[in-house]
């Protein structure tokens, strides 16, 4: 499965300690985040991943393109909801793309977890057929 990673700076630390956790499951997928979420992941884990641009530099548009492509099959987009910082991306675009395509995204860690152990379990199996 491909999955897409995201987090806001407020984010980035817990997104590390998420992907340390969950490596054995994550390595046996295909890993795609923006730039800077991206690099951070790799720096704590060998974790090969497929960085975009920076967030802010068009890596969540580049992003929503892939879902929107059908080349993405589940989003992990930690966001920062109590602080809203105009150099972060806005979480609503990538929100809008992942409904319009029926595609299961996480916006905090705790349905993260729910997520990738569901993946884990072959929940997400279905997938295969939309593709
Ligand atoms: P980044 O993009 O991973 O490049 O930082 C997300 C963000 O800007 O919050």
């Amino acid at each position: 499965m491909n999955i897409g990673l995201v987090a806001h700076d407020a984010k980035k630390n817990l997104m590390q300690n998420f992907c340390i956790a969950y490596k054995g499951i994550l390595q046996k997928n295909e890993l795609y985040a923006t730039g800077t979420t991206g690099r951070l992941i790799e720096e704590v884990t060998n974790l090969n991943i497929h960085k975009f641009l920076a967030g802010h530099l068009g890596g969540t548009q580049q992003l929503g393109a892939q879902i929107e492509h059908n080349n993405i099959d589940l989003v992990i987009f930690l966001r920062d909801a109590l602080t809203v910082k105009h150099n972060e991306p806005d979480v609503n675009n990538i929100v809008k793309i992942c409904d319009a395509n029926n595609i299961p995204l996480a916006t905090n860690v705790a349905t993260a977890e729910l997520l990738i152990k569901a993946l884990d379990r072959g929940d997400m199996d279905w997938r295969e057929m939309y593709r």
